[in-house]
């Protein structure tokens, strides 16, 4: 095997001549230019859509040389936090009844690894599904999001969702048996501060739950440079030694691990696919069709294995070490 077939996705492992990018994770210098901004403008607060279909639009991305850990530069990053801020994503809703039954997917296996917890903190609620599958559940459950309109739309349905980020005057000193980060840390310039910022919340004997994609994964490598999750949202990129390094570098270790299972109206998956499959005629006609249109807006879940479920815990704590 080649040095080169390693990477698999975009760029094909050429070297960049400019000097990159210290490492978010293990602080290293001297990055390679992983594949270019498809941007040639400022970021937005609309590409940050959760919804955001742009499937394979990134930031400039870097790979370091050290770690393998990828991840974006340039002047965008230090307005990502402002940009949530004004985030509002309309359609994120819509795909309510899927993502709700994700969310309660993740309550189960977060409450399998810690039978006994009662409070629950989500940090990066968005509109408030996991908080509110948390507290189905019977657990005490808050969150803390960013986007002022997400954070209004979780209080508007009656969800403890703080409008800001961590660290918050509201949360100050306050411990939770649980603190969940669902696919947040990919969205985040400094992943190892917020892993550490978020555990400084856990009680004694409490766990993070982690969700992130896994760059390493066989979907990503088969998709490449379309992959779904090279987003702009997305500036920073883990595979399994890199964000077991992050948890590392905030001092926590993985407890336990598994792969994300998502759930998804047959409809959004046969739309979606028309990225990377000639079926937009095919899904036009279906819609019309009463049974096949009956069919589209099933929910079904599917292992799709490109990201990591994560329990993790503070070092110091209790078991002996990664399992
Ligand atoms: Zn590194």
């Amino acid at each position: 095997m080649g040095m080169g077939m390693e990477m698999g996705i975009g760029m094909g492992g050429e070297c960049s001549a400019e000097a990159g990018p210290v490492c978010w994770i293990c602080g290293a210098g001297g990055a390679t230019l992983w594949r270019e901004r498809a941007l040639d403008r400022p970021l937005r607060a609309e590409d940050l859509r959760i919804t955001d279909a742009g499937y394979g639009r990134t930031l400039r991305l870097w790979r370091c040389g050290e770690c393998g850990f990828i991840f974006a530069d340039g002047d965008d990053l230090a307005r990502l936090e402002a940009l949530y801020g004004e985030l509002d994503d309309p359609e994120y809703d819509a795909g309510g009844e899927a993502r709700a039954r994700q969310m309660r997917w993740l309550i189960d296996l977060a409450r399998r690894a810690r039978p006994q917890a009662r409070t629950l903190l989500d940090v990066g609620a968005a509109s408030g599904l996991l908080v509110d599958a948390a507290a189905a559940a019977g657990l005490d459950a808050e969150g803390i999001e960013p986007s002022r309109s997400l954070a209004a739309g979780a209080q508007g349905r009656g969800l403890r969702v703080h409008h800001g980020v961590l660290p918050h005057p509201a949360l100050a000193g306050r411990r939770f048996d649980l603190v969940a980060l669902v696919d947040v840390i990919e969205h985040v310039a400094d992943p190892v501060g917020l892993l550490r910022e978020a555990a400084a919340h856990l009680a004694p004997g409490g766990a993070l739950l982690v969700v992130t994609p896994d760059i390493g994964s066989r979907a990503a490598r088969l998709m490449g440079g379309r992959w779904w999750h090279l987003r702009l949202a997305h500036v920073g990129y883990f595979n399994a030694s890199t964000l077991d390094a992050a948890l590392r570098a905030a001092g926590l270790r993985r407890e336990a691990g598994r792969r994300a299972r998502w759930f998804f109206p047959v409809g959004y998956l046969a739309e979606r696919l028309e990225r990377y499959l000639p079926i937009a005629g095919l899904n036009r006609l279906a819609r019309r069709l009463p049974l096949v249109a009956g069919a589209y807006r099933r929910v079904i879940p599917l292992d799709l294995g490109d990201s990591f479920v994560w329990i993790a815990a503070p070092a110091g704590e209790g078991g002996d070490g990664d399992g």
